[in-house]
């Protein structure tokens, strides 16, 4: 292999190519890889957070396998295949950022970011939806302006995402189940609480600019 000095102080081996098998795991995580042996130790994988998403970068290491271990240790499982089909149908991509998100997702632009799940397929299910759903409504409908109606948009986001799981036959049922209503209102909830003091402080705001006006009566 060729290899270059740097201030002929040390030697490091010249790029060091990806397996096929790294460059295909990459691809399901729809994530970047970059080898990067200047700033990243050996045996070492770093995530970055970029403008299009995330990007891994790699240290050198032994051999294949332990860079292929490696790195589905950071990232779990690849996407499912089915939740990949039904984000094109929607121009929509999908990428795995397991430190950003821990069993919960997030929605940029048209991407969709979903956290390590490890085996519930179901939340990991009931999350893509979610994420497809506010990708949706901020397509179609509205940009949500005002704390109040980041809830709404949480809200409408589950309706949205739930009835489109439901067109594509992943949700059958009638009724979501417990464990599905469950999980639902929890990641409702978080929103609640995060949000109680702002929307108080923006009641309170929009209450007074009200009252300074004479021409509005907020009680009438
Ligand atoms: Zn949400």
């Amino acid at each position: 292999m060729d290899s270059y000095n740097i201030k002929n102080t040390r030697t490091i081996s010249a790029v060091q190519p990806f397996h096929k098998a790294i460059a295909k795991l990459a691809d399901s995580y729809g994530v970047e890889i970059v080898r990067d042996q200047v700033h990243t130790c050996a045996n070492e994988l770093v995530i970055k957070h970029t403008f299009f998403g995330i990007q891994v970068d790699f240290g050198s290491f032994d051999d294949t396998n332990a860079e292929l271990d490696a790195f589905r240790l950071l990232m779990g499982r690849p996407i499912p295949k089915d939740l990949l089909v039904v984000a094109s149908r929607y121009d929509v991509n999908v990428i795995r950022d397991p430190t950003r998100y821990k069993g919960y997702g997030g929605a940029i632009n048209s991407t969709i970011l979903l956290g390590n799940f490890d085996s519930a397929y179901r939340k990991e299910i009931l999350t893509f939806f979610h994420e497809l759903g506010h990708i949706l409504i901020n397509r179609n409908y509205f940009n949500y302006f005002n704390p109040i109606m980041k809830l709404t948009e949480e809200a409408l986001a589950w309706e949205v995402g739930i009835a489109e799981a439901r067109k594509l036959g992943y949700l059958h049922e009638q009724e979501l189940s417990g464990a599905d209503a469950a999980y639902i209102n929890k990641c409702y909830t978080t929103y609640l609480i995060s949000h109680s003091k702002i929307n108080k402080e923006f009641i309170e705001s929009v209450y007074m600019e009200a009252s300074v006006d004479d021409g509005f009566h907020l009680n009438a």
